[in-house]
């Protein structure tokens, strides 16, 4: 009898210290008995997702608020090693715009192994993406159903904050690899509607990663989405429909190629190597990488033309320009236009104190860029805050002094964006200009164009100097839309 009177003392202990779940363990254990069962979720080896969708263009659009250009999607084909942490994606991507890079398919393949990111290029080459990517990528392995509750539900793992929201119930989730994620899962069906992480966007800052799931099927014995939104901030960057999905499917040999795997890490962006070339006086073209800019002397002050990429090329461009010309003080940046690539260096101009030029369509974007967190990754803004100064460009705006005149023009009509400058110099005939002509590019859909606007402005050019590319004479570019329209 003491025996009997022994064991259910026991068992009430057992259950008052650990057998009674949390909220937090609720809502992974809700989530996991709606997906098929624990048990089930736990088996799980492999995942092999085919479909065909659309991916955004983001920091590339028109405007900075746009969203409506897209690829079309086919032949999207996502394998993922459950248990050893690797997965390729393999799509092609047709523009459905006109691209800088023209209509042609072009086929992607990114992977992850462990801590090493690549990809691989169409002849075959492979090479490793930045830690930042890689690290992206590693938390991307849980935005999908069946890893993150798989994560939720390892001991291993930490839940915290769980709360209901209208139609949905909230937990976070710490992996046992250390990256944070929220799940939340539909308050009805307990199925996972959607997941979130946080990564750093040189452009927006500290930014939410969304994937949220539909249209759930059944497959092996387990309910899987059909149907990915992933969202970037606000913006949409991919929306795929699955065609075709398995449970331990072949998913190929997962492992980063050689080349990539041996390769270095990648900490960050390349070190900024700066040229100067004085390409009239009071003018030189900052170049020595992928994007330039233009330092301008005025009377009494200088004004740069491009804040581009990030702080790094950014930072050594403006050190440049102060190097050039010390005795007068650098005040102004003109941006050429809002893709990411030309304003990643917008915030480090702000935070030197420039003021800002740019055309009226951008304001609200850079007053919202310099005001938003850079705590994931802080940038020189964010160690050295300043409000934005700013000037807009309607259609058009001189910059004049006794020394030097610029002449800005909106391009209007562009089909790469519509908020672009150009500079031109009436003096010396030179335009300044980013992406409507790279001399030497193999396509030059938006030259046509540019001419139209020099036209139209009976601007008298002699030399092109591109943000992208070798200064070349405004013959050449004549050359390229003459070439282009007799095709
Ligand atoms: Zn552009």
């Amino acid at each position: 009898m003491p025996r009997r009177l022994w064991l259910p003392f026991v068992i009430a202990v057992t259950v008052g210290a650990c057998a009674q779940p949390t909220p937090e363990q609720n809502i992974v254990n809700d989530a996991a008995a709606a997906l098929g069962g624990r048990g089930r979720i736990e088996a799980v080896r492999t995942l092999v997702i085919e479909g065909e969708g659309i991916n955004g263009n983001l920091g590339q659009d028109m405007t900075p608020e746009a969203t409506s250009q897209t690829f079309k999607v086919t032949a999207y084909r996502r394998v993922v090693d459950v248990a050893a942490g690797r997965a390729r994606l393999e799509q092609t991507r047709v523009p459905a715009f006109a691209y800088f890079q023209g209509p042609a398919p072009q086929k992607q393949v990114q992977g992850i192994d462990g801590e090493v990111g690549y990809n691989v290029a169409p002849n075959g080459n492979a090479t490793r993406v930045s830690n930042a990517i890689a690290r992206d990528r590693r938390v991307e392995l849980y935005h999908h159903p069946i890893t993150i509750v798989r994560a939720a539900l390892d001991p291993a793992s930490t839940l915290a904050n769980p709360r209901t929201f209208e139609k949905e119930t909230s937990v976070d989730v710490t992996t046992a690899n250390g990256f944070g994620l929220t799940l939340a899962i539909d308050n009805q069906t307990k199925l996972p509607t959607r997941v979130v992480s946080m990564t750093d966007n040189a452009n927006l800052g500290d930014v939410a990663i969304e994937t949220s799931f539909g249209d759930y099927q059944d497959v092996n014995g387990l309910k899987l989405p059909a149907h990915f939104t992933t969202t970037t901030d606000k913006y949409r960057t991919a929306e795929i429909r699955v065609t075709k999905q398995s449970i331990d499917g072949d998913t190929g040999d997962l492992a980063a190629p050689a080349s990539a795997a041996s390769a270095a890490p990648v900490t960050g962006p390349p070190p900024a190597t700066v040229t100067a070339e004085e390409v009239a006086k009071g003018v030189w073209f900052l170049a020595g990488q992928s994007h330039h800019s233009v330092l301008v002397e005025f009377a009494d002050h200088l004004t740069l033309i491009e804040a581009p990429q990030n702080d790094t090329r950014t930072l050594a461009v403006i050190a440049k320009a102060r190097e050039l010309r010390s005795g007068k003080p650098l005040t102004h940046v003109v941006n050429t236009h809002h893709h990411f690539d030309h304003s990643g260096g917008i915030r480090a101009a702000v935070s030197e104190g420039l003021t800002v030029i740019t055309q009226k369509a951008n304001a609200a974007f850079y007053q919202d860029a310099v005001g938003r967190s850079h705590a994931i990754v802080p940038d020189a803004l964010a160690k050295n805050p300043k409000p934005l100064k700013v000037e807009t460009v309607d259609e058009e705006l001189v910059l004049k002094d006794g020394a030097m005149t610029v002449n800005l023009y909106r391009i209007a009509g562009s089909g790469h964006a519509d908020t672009l400058l150009m500079a031109y110099f009436p003096r010396e005939r030179l335009l300044v200009e980013a992406d409507v002509y790279s001399p030497a590019a193999a396509l030059q859909p938006y030259a046509a164009n540019l001419v139209e606007n020099v036209t139209k402005h009976t601007l008298k050019v002699d030399r092109v100097v591109p943000i992208h590319g070798a200064i070349a004479p405004y013959a050449d570019l004549l050359k390229a839309v003459q070439v282009k329209t007799s095709n």
